[in-house]
């Protein structure tokens, strides 16, 4: 079959790979209709990693399932399905709380599984025709049949879920104000959630003008950090001391002004940006992601943070990779009733083969280049 396959720094092709089949009878078989790129594939893509040649990329996965295992007992070939990106048990002590991230089965003592994932597990990924699915009657979520609501679906199985758990580790409350920094993907659907959850009022910061527009559009305020200081132009236009709710969207990769070597500049910026008691979600990624890269802080995790300044204004943080099979299918039946249609941040729709470019221009933040479905069957 063909797949998305990793092979250097920048460097992905579409493969000839050999089809996954079911090899445990809690398996699934999945006919990938739709997967997406993701904000996440960077750090892989760009190098700064431990991924290694030869790994198929892909988390966010939505497909027809074609065979069943023995053991499956929910499931029908035929079904369409979406996968949440945290391969898990569901029956270890972390899943039977919800925190399917964190799954003790099937990565013990690390972070939870993913598909397609350096240091997550033994799990090819999605962006390729076919994908096995392990413990399938936990991991995969039903959907209607047919093609509606696609690409709103796809996102369930990331980018909304995790733009949620956001605001759910920030506690995002009716009628509160929110800062998000990051207007990619996930910054994008953290406001979006926040709105849906009754925000008065919704900050978003980013530099790329495209993004910046999709936030307009969504009846939030965007907010360009190359003009000006966010923090002030946030307060300003709030005029208050800041904000109840802050969100970190952004991570390590952000962009620091020339010559300061800040790798935690956004939780910083957001500690001051949060009013005196309130809290910030962090889902922009800040694992040490090479375990064997060469001996840096930063390589480590160990990032300067100003705890002073958060203890001093009685701050609480939630961080952490996101349990996006927790909220699937609340956020489900909202697209099916109406309720939320999250593909507005959806800018392309390709085939598979389509991938090579399709990674180098997203890397670039090209305009017009906010989230990407590749289509395998195409
Ligand atoms: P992205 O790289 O497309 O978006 C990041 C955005 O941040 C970009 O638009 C960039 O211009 C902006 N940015 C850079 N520096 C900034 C700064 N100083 N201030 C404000 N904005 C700045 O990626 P994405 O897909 O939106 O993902 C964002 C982060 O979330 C990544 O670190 C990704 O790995 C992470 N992520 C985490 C989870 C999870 O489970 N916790 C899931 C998905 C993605
Ligand atoms: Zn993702
Ligand atoms: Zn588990």
């Amino acid at each position: 079959m063909k797949a998305v396959v990793f092979h250097g720094p920048y460097e992905v092709s579409v493969d000839e790979v050999e089809k996954p089949r079911i090899e445990a009878p809690q398996d699934v078989l999945l006919r990938v209709t739709t997967t997406c790129i993701c904000g996440s594939d960077l750090h892989m893509y760009e190098g700064r990693t431990a991924a290694e040649s030869g790994l198929v990329f892909g988390h966010e996965n939505l497909g027809i399932i074609e065979e069943v295992g023995e053991g499956v007992t929910s499931l029908k070939p035929g079904q369409r399905v979406v996968i949440p990106f945290n391969v898990a048990c569901g029956f270890c002590r972390n899943c039977r709380a919800g925190k399917t991230a964190f799954c003790e089965t099937v990565n013990p003592g690390f972070a939870g599984g993913a598909y397609g994932y350096v240091a997550m597990g033994p799990y090819p990924g999605g962006q390729a025709e076919y994908l096995r699915v392990p413990y399938a009657d936990f991991n995969c979520v039903p959907l209607p049949p047919g093609e509606e609501h696609e690409a709103d679906f796809a996102l369930l199985a990331d980018i909304f879920s995790t733009g949620y758990h956001a605001t759910e580790l920030a506690g995002v409350q009716p009628g509160e104000t929110v800062a998000v920094f990051g207007a990619g993907p996930v910054g994008l659907m953290a406001a979006y959630s926040a709105m849906l959850k009754g925000a008065a009022r919704v900050f978003v910061v980013d530099r790329v003008k495209s993004r910046l527009d999709l936030v307009e559009q969504m009846g939030a305020t965007p907010i360009d950090y190359t003009v000006d200081d966010p923090i002030q132009q946030i307060k300003d236009a709030l005029g208050d001391v800041g904000v109840d709710r802050g969100i970190d969207a952004v991570g390590y990769q952000a962009t620091v002004p020339a010559g300061q070597e800040q790798p935690a500049l956004v939780l910083n910026q957001l500690v001051e940006t949060v009013r005196p008691t309130g809290s910030i979600g962090t889902v922009g990624l800040y694992v040490p992601t090479d375990p064997g890269a060469p001996d840096q802080d930063s390589a480590k995790g160990f990032l300067l943070f100003n705890i002073g300044r958060f203890f001093e204004k009685g701050l609480r943080m939630g961080t952490g990779q996101t349990d996006a099979k927790r909220y699937a299918h609340q956020l489900r039946d909202m697209i099916i009733a109406g309720k939320a249609k999250p593909s507005f941040v959806v800018s392309q729709e390709l085939p598979l083969m389509s991938a090579p470019d399709a990674y180098a221009r997203f890397d670039k933040r090209e305009p017009g280049y906010s989230k990407v479905l590749l289509h395998p069957q195409q």
